[in-house]
């Protein structure tokens, strides 16, 4: 019975056509009268959990938030779709409140945002109004707890809120935080009784992950956002310096930039993060002061400009990204440096040396992230203890030949024995002053036109020698020292490689030709909503999302009944807007010359999905074809110009479906037995595990081949 009712609620109020996954069991637990706990990561869908109920029950449904800035964002949402809804909480003045409360006593509100500092008095006023309570949803429940990030302590009010109303209400928990600690804290605190669980993993399948290493950062964010002017970005920093910097050079360059740190006032802050909702500009350079209240949907990047102190924050922030559903990319651009930063802020903050050390370990996690050569989105689930369900998930730059792996070892030595021969005693400039055989004053003073490698790569570059030697640092090889003037130091590694002549490979960025389909009547729609939005002082996302109007776009829809199969409008929605945006597809069939696509033939998109799961599989064939013909991995990966790691796994791929592989090449003797026993200890879905329980040189090539031939 509530089923109907409740898509029938989904397409009318929100537009949609089916709910995602978990959502629709953890309604049916509230509908039965159950307490219920959604854990789902961010733009998981946590909302819909409780405000499809709040339509069906009787009475009305409170929610607790702790983000005041969102809670009108929240509310004017719902009003716009068409669900009556209101806020309570300390922006509002006196008076506004008593008519709030007038409102409410006339059953004008079917939810009820609440601060969680408001609920001792509303609950007095509920029951001095009799106001039926069905359902209290604590959004952000982790703010319950001190484990977590973001713990609140007015949030410890919130279950003697509860056990006062009568009847006592289904109480419903949402967090994205799914530690243990922090879940078993929630239970607790809340007094949730017997609750369901719902937890629909934390793997974002929307969001393609990349890290880049030794980047020419500046340089690296002024090409990416080139073909970007029109899609929303955020660029995390580690400093306010460092966002001031960035900032006024994106300023010089004519962006549409806003800047958010905790050192501008608190008006200057509430005014940038309102220009950035409202599309008036498009990229917001932030430290993570920029939080939890940042709910736009159609952010499109997350670029982090330096590492993160831990992958929890990193998870969380890149995360912001694609909350619509849509693609969303996150790249963390990785130097070793930036790690000295994150150093400094752990050693210099107030904390017991026991909480530092787990600092440290959980900056090192993240340093890990950097540096491995497995699936980034493996390697963040297993940090969060979930079993990634797959080795290669061709969405991430180690995944999807992002990212290729170059011989350097030539260069590498000259910039090694160069830094052997002035004694590791100089930094950058220097060595690279001396490797170009420089005649500056400093260089001859030192006597440095002496040493054996002066000049030796004066045909190279600057700018190409100091990338080199970057990605050298984040690398290994060399260490950048922590000092007022950091000199650079070889390590074993570079020392090995100098003493028995070892290849030197570094990862680096592909450069590929990105053809891009232009449709410029989603640019014509995006207008049609900027100007809507001015008119209206709502957010233009909330007006219609991204998706929607991509498939207007699309589907050009010239009659209701078309621009209702559009995924995101709802009737309510329809009324307000649809003639507007039909007008406007209208007149552009009309210039085009074009005839409008009545049938929204989704069967299409879902045939085109096939196609490209379908090209995908076929790739490992392609690998295959050429293994068959007697090229190395290597060579394949150079002449598909697909990473090393990718063919590895097409030939894995090959091997798991029968295919005729001589698996033994790949598993250097004497190591099959020990990696099997590894696997026995920790299981075969952690490779990390694995490779630290074995003797260092054993490739995670082996293992993957160890774990194919067994069919584990
Ligand atoms: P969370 O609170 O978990 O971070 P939200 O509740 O804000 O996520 O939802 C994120 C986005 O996903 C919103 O834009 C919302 O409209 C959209 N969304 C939620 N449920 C569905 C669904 N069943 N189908 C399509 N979009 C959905
Ligand atoms: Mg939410
Ligand atoms: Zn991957």
């Amino acid at each position: 019975m509530w089923k109907n009712e409740a898509l029938k609620a989904l397409k009318n109020y929100f537009g949609y056509d089916k709910f995602r996954k978990g959502q629709e069991k953890a309604i049916e637990n509230i509908m039965e009268g159950r307490d219920t706990f959604v854990i789902m990561p961010t733009g998981g869908g946590k909302s819909l959990c409780y405000q499809i109920p709040a339509l069906l029950l009787e009475g009305i449904t409170i929610v607790v938030s702790p983000l005041i800035s969102l809670m009108k964002d929240q509310v004017d949402t719902l009003n716009n779709m068409g669900i009556s809804s209101t806020y309570i909480n300390s922006s509002l003045s006196r008076e506004e409140i008593d008519e709030k409360i007038l409102e409410i006593g006339e059953n004008k509100y079917k939810i009820i945002y609440l601060a969680p500092e408001r609920l001792e008095t509303m609950q007095g006023i509920f029951k001095m109004l009799d106001i039926k309570i069905s359902l209290v949803a604590i959004d952000e429940a982790h703010c319950i707890s001190k484990w977590g990030h973001d713990f609140r302590p007015s949030y410890r009010k919130v279950q003697y809120f509860i056990e006062l109303l009568e009847p006592r209400p289904r109480v419903l928990a949402c967090t994205a935080t799914a530690t243990e600690l922090v879940k078993q804290d929630i239970i607790d605190l809340l007094g949730l009784r017997n609750p369901g669980l719902y937890f629909t993993g934390f793997d974002r399948e929307n969001l393609t992950f990349k890290v880049f290493r030794g980047e020419n950062k500046e340089r690296f964010i002024l090409e990416y956002i080139q073909d970007k002017k029109e899609d929303s970005g955020i660029i995390y920093v580690a400093t306010r310096n460092d966002g001031e910097k960035l900032y006024e050079t994106l300023l010089k360059k004519n962006c549409r930039v806003g800047l958010y740190h905790a050192g501008l006032s608190e008006e200057k802050r509430k005014s940038m993060q309102e220009e950035f909702m409202y599309d008036n500009v498009n990229i917001m350079v932030a430290t993570n002061a920029f939080g939890m209240g940042i709910d736009k949907s159609n952010v499109r990047y997350v670029i982090h400009h330096s590492v993160p102190k831990n992958l929890e924050a990193y998870y969380q922030e890149a995360g912001r990204a694609g909350r619509d559903g849509e693609p969303g990319e996150c790249i963390l651009l990785f130097n070793s440096g930036d790690v000295f930063t994150q150093r400094y802020f752990i050693d210099n903050s107030n904390t017991s040396p026991e909480r530092k050390a787990q600092e440290y370990n959980t900056l090192r996690a993240m340093v890990d992230y950097c540096y491995t050569s497995k699936c980034l989105r493996a390697y963040i689930l297993e940090y969060f203890g979930e079993e990634a369900t797959f080795i290669n998930c061709s969405n991430c730059s180690n995944c999807n030949g992002d990212v290729e792996e170059k011989d350097i070892t030539t260069e590498a030595q000259m910039i090694f024995s160069c830094i052997y021969r002035v004694k590791e005693r100089y930094g950058l400039n220097t060595v690279l002053d001396v490797l170009k055989g420089s005649q500056n004053q400093k260089i001859l003073k030192l006597s440095l036109d002496k040493v054996s490698t002066y000049g030796l790569m004066k045909d190279y570059d600057r700018k190409y020698l100091e990338e080199l030697t970057n990605k050298l640092i984040a690398d290994g090889y060399i260490v950048m020292t922590n000092e007022e003037f950091p000199v650079l130091k070889l390590t074993t590694k570079a020392v090995n490689s100098l003493k028995n002549k070892e290849q030197v490979f570094v990862t680096v960025r592909k450069i590929k030709e990105v053809i891009k389909k232009k449709n410029d009547l989603f640019n014509i729609l995006k207008a049609t909503r900027k100007s809507i939005s001015e008119e209206l002082k709502l957010p233009p996302y909330i007006i219609f999302h991204d998706a929607t109007l991509k498939e207007l776009s699309t589907y050009m829809p010239a009659t209701k009944e078309a621009f209702l199969n559009i995924k995101g409008v709802g009737e309510n929605k329809f009324e307000k807007y649809g003639a507007q945006f039909l007008e406007v597809i209208k007149e552009y069939l009309e210039e085009k010359n074009l005839k409008p696509i009545d049938n929204i033939n989704k069967e299409d998109e879902i045939n085109e999905g096939i196609k490209k799961v379908k090209e995908k599989v076929k790739s490992h064939l392609q690998s295959y074809e050429l293994y068959k013909q007697g090229l190395s991995l290597k060579e394949i990966a150079k002449q598909r110009e697909l990473s090393l790691i990718t063919v590895q796994s097409h030939i894995f791929d090959c091997v798991a479906e029968g295919l005729e592989i001589n698996i033994e090449e790949f598993i250097p003797e004497g190591t099959e037995n020990k990696i099997l026993e590894a696997i026995n200890e920790v299981g075969a879905a952690k490779l990390k595990a694995i490779k630290e329980l074995l003797p260092e040189g054993v490739e995670y090539t082996a293992i993957k081949a160890v774990i194919c031939k067994h069919h584990l």
